[in-house]
């Protein structure tokens, strides 16, 4: 069996560990003489594996008591018309920070349900940056304020959390949630699919302050109204049963590397490799201010687009693979989720470096 470094920005790397052991119990989860796939989820088994991992994923991120932890499906794409259906409380309108690619599609969405105000955006700088807090122009009646605080495609990360006073903040971290710790309290919602830091595609998580709950609109499904979920313990319906298995044996694994603390302080130094090889090359180029830079995903350049397809059968031949870049960006993009071991990044330096002697 070979294992190559997994550069994909989703589905993405899981942890060795976790896919053995998944592998380990597959036939016959801890005596149950069934596979978790098998299991009802309203049995005892599955209700326990759900509840274990909604205790680690409140004890990895602090979430304080006052907020529900939802295990959903629909993707993070499905938040970007759940969140104004059930966030809009009565008010007419949302304030949207316009960051990438995907800021754009939660305010594609969003239109739909309300009026939409691009509080700031950094279209105009090709979303190479996250916009300061003093270029925003937030409106005092918006029912909450929705940042898209790692922009997987362009590779910008917001190190800092925006204030928006007494207005709601609503968070899509969904490709760098428990990447580092993050103070829950200053958010009203934060949302994330499983497949890039969490564990396979199927699962979006939703951590929601209660006082939100309960003024979702009429049209809204019930499977999407964030209060009839959290009364059900997320099984208004059929929840994503393996999904949440998986999920819980990620959180498992992060609470034995040391929790979000200890993975921050990795995941920085994985960036770091990356991006001071990047700066002191002329070969390559990444596009993205050095404040705002994504921990999670580096998209970079080769100095001609000609020398892509080299590069990438390069890297492919040395068993680092995905790393072709988003077709709206170009060039490459490296992810580097929790998963992904520091010889991966090492590998990668190493393969930079030599493609950059045979062809710089
Ligand atoms: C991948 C991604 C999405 C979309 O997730 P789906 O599960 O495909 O709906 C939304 N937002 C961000 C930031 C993402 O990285």
């Amino acid at each position: 069996m070979t294992r190559v470094f997994n550069f994909s920005a989703g589905p993405a790397v899981l942890p060795e560990p976790v896919l053995r052991q998944a592998a380990a119990e597959m036939l016959d989860w801890q005596g149950s003489g069934m596979s978790v796939m098998e299991m009802s989820h309203r049995g005892k088994e599955f209700v326990d594996i759900h509840a274990r991992a909604e205790a680690d994923l409140r004890e990895l991120m602090a979430i304080p008591k006052n907020y529900k932890v939802l295990f959903l499906q629909g993707g993070a794409s499905a938040q970007f018309a759940v969140v104004p259906m059930n966030l809009l409380r009565g008010k007419d309108r949302a304030d949207y920070v316009n960051t990438g690619q995907w800021s754009k599609k939660a305010i594609t969405d969003a239109k739909k349900y309300c009026k939409v105000n691009v509080a700031a955006s950094s279209e105009g700088d090709n979303f190479t940056r996250a916009p300061k807090q003093s270029e925003w122009k937030l409106d005092p009646d918006a029912a909450y304020v929705h940042v898209t605080t790692n922009e997987t495609i362009g590779g910008v990360e917001f190190h800092w959390v925006p204030d928006t006073g007494e207005v709601p903040l609503v968070a899509d971290m969904s490709s760098h949630i428990l990447s580092r710790p993050m103070d829950v309290s200053k958010y009203g919602l934060i949302y994330a699919g499983a497949q890039k830091n969490i564990g396979p595609a199927g699962l979006t998580i939703v951590i929601v302050r209660d006082d939100l709950l309960g003024q979702a609109l009429p049209v809204t499904p019930t499977v999407f109204d964030y209060k009839v979920q959290a009364e059900n313990d997320s099984m208004s319906n059929t929840p994503a049963t393996y999904g949440i298995y998986m999920a819980g044996l990620v959180f498992q694994w992060l609470k034995k590397q040391g929790g979000l603390a200890k993975m921050e302080q990795v995941n920085r130094s994985k960036a770091a490799l990356l991006y001071d090889y990047l700066d002191q090359t002329e070969f390559y180029h990444s596009p993205v201010a050095k404040d705002d830079r994504s921990l999670m995903n580096v998209p970079f350049t080769l100095r001609s687009a000609d020398l892509d397809k080299a590069f990438l059968q390069t890297t492919e031949a040395a068993g680092l693979t995905q790393l072709k870049g988003h077709r709206s960006v170009g060039g490459m993009r490296a992810s580097i989720y929790n998963a992904m071991p520091v010889e991966g990044v090492q590998a990668l330096v190493e393969c930079l470096k030599e493609f950059e002697r045979k062809h710089g």
